[in-house]
């Protein structure tokens, strides 16, 4: 069984130079093909195969094994979801990133369509990812624990198991199987007409692709070769070296910008988040910098990150960086609670709602007074 609150104790207030010190210059064919050894192989089963005892505690813990009894897995999920959300928000340690990070390929694999990886979801015809018509994957893993999340099922690394199914007498389902880059490859191609006729492409998401570096890696250059159009959906929580490895396979990063610190409210981002915004907010102006076509995705919960500050601070960003292909204003919805309750993860601590009418004609108000042109605000 993991400990998430010790692996939380040693978040350091910024991230901004330990994930990226211990990157190697290169990676051999070996490398690779360690890496990735430990994917499970059959993910049909209650117990994934083919992973070390190291891995199975960290990444395992949560999944159902067939000599647990539905009790035995309650009680240990509730302690540890107790002991993870102690702290809330919980993310992954530091030592973990690292670990996670260090491989960052700078040499291509022989083959970018055999690159595995583990996804939870992919959805064809989407219309909210990037522009156009999109086909979406969605990646496990994920370095942040936004208290508003809807798709918990993200976050572990690893195949997860939920607690209960949402019909009942139906199993209950297993999120996050393997797939490689060839197969996403074919859907994403029997979708490009589409894609081609409404401006729109192949959208990774998650949880955060980049965690999966090297499968994200090959799938948005083997994407690119295609002549698909590719849009990272990220939450920014990578090391630098990790987004230059990227950028030059992604035409278009849809980009989180979640919370704003104060002075009154210095560490509110982490609070909201998991994590600070330091790393984030650098590779942000580093991206740009370099000519990224970037744009800026901004949730606003209402009662918890949509006070005036961020406000301001959203409208800044707008006015500071007019290179920026677009600011979408995405309200809060509480469609993915009740995953919450098939995974057996405590709802977030959050009190909020939906936002009203009222609050959204007050978003409206106040970006429209700013007569900022490229921001697309709910209706
Ligand atoms: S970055 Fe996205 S997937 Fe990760 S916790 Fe936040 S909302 Fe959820």
């Amino acid at each position: 069984m993991n400990t998430p609150a010790a692996n939380l104790a040693d978040i350091p207030a910024s991230n901004s130079a330990d994930t990226s010190a211990d990157i190697p210059a290169g990676n051999s064919a070996d490398d690779l093909a360690r890496d990735f050894t430990d994917i499970p192989t059959d993910t049909s089963a209650d117990i994934p195969a083919g992973n070390s005892a190291a891995d199975l505690a960290r990444d395992f813990t949560d999944i159902p094994t067939a000599a647990d009894s539905a009790d035995d897995l309650a009680a240990n999920l509730a302690d540890d979801l107790a002991a993870n959300l102690a702290d809330i928000p919980a993310g992954i340690s530091d030592g973990d990133l690292a670990r996670d990070f260090a491989d960052i390929p700078a040499a291509a694999p022989a083959d970018d369509h055999a690159v595995t990886g583990i996804i939870f979801d992919i959805q064809r015809g989407a219309f909210h990812d990037g522009p156009g018509l999109r086909t979406t994957v969605f990646f496990k893993g994920c370095p942040l624990r936004c208290l508003w999340c809807h798709n918990p099922e993200s976050w572990s690394r690893a195949p997860q198991r939920a607690l209960r199914a949402a019909t009942p007498g139906a199993a209950p389902k297993l999120h996050g199987r393997k797939i490689t880059v060839g197969e996403i490859l074919q859907t994403a191609l029997r979708d490009k007409r589409y894609h081609d006729a409404s401006g729109g492409g192949l959208t990774l998401s998650g949880g955060e692709p980049a965690l999966q570096l090297r499968f994200c890696h090959a799938l948005l250059r083997a994407a690119r070769t295609e002549g698909i159009h590719t849009a990272l959906d990220t939450c920014g929580h990578a090391p630098a070296a990790a987004f230059d490895l990227l950028a030059p396979h992604v035409n278009v990063f849809l980009w989180d910008h979640k919370a704003t610190d104060t002075a009154a409210h210095p560490g509110l981002h982490r609070s909201l988040t998991g994590r600070p915004p330091a790393q984030i907010l650098e590779n942000f102006h580093r991206l740009y910098a370099n000519g990224a076509t970037i744009i800026l995705r901004c949730p606003l919960i209402p009662g918890v990150n949509d006070t005036q500050e961020h406000l301001d601070s959203i409208a800044a960003f707008a006015r500071d960086h007019p290179r920026l292909a677009g600011i979408e204003i995405i309200p809060y919805h509480d469609a993915g609670l009740s995953k919450y309750d098939l995974l057996g993860i405590p709802r977030p601590a959050l009190n909020t709602r939906p936002p009203d009418a009222d609050t959204k004609r007050r978003w409206r108000d106040f970006f429209q007074s700013r007569n900022l042109p490229k921001i697309i605000l709910p209706t």
